[in-house]
């Protein structure tokens, strides 16, 4: 399995993952929850789709400052 606090390779019994020290025991029980691994998916975002969303937002700023520095000239 991977671990989902560092993302190294892991044992698949391991109950503490031997990198980061990341408790696992308690994470297979929240993801054992019915429905949560579902809303998940809905409604939250992956962590390449968060980084996708603060480079377009950094390209936005980008832009909105380059186009003052133009209409201050
Ligand atoms: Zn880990």
């Amino acid at each position: 399995m991977i671990c989902p606090n560092c993302g190294k390779e892991i044992d698949d019994n391991a109950k503490i993952c031997p990198y980061c020290k990341h408790d696992l025991a308690a994470d297979n029980i929240t993801a054992s929850k019915s429905g949560e691994a579902a809303d998940e998916k809905k409604g939250g975002l992956t962590k390449s789709q968060k980084t996708q969303g603060l480079i377009l937002l950094a390209v936005c700023i980008a832009a909105i400052v380059l186009c003052q520095l133009f209409h201050l000239k």
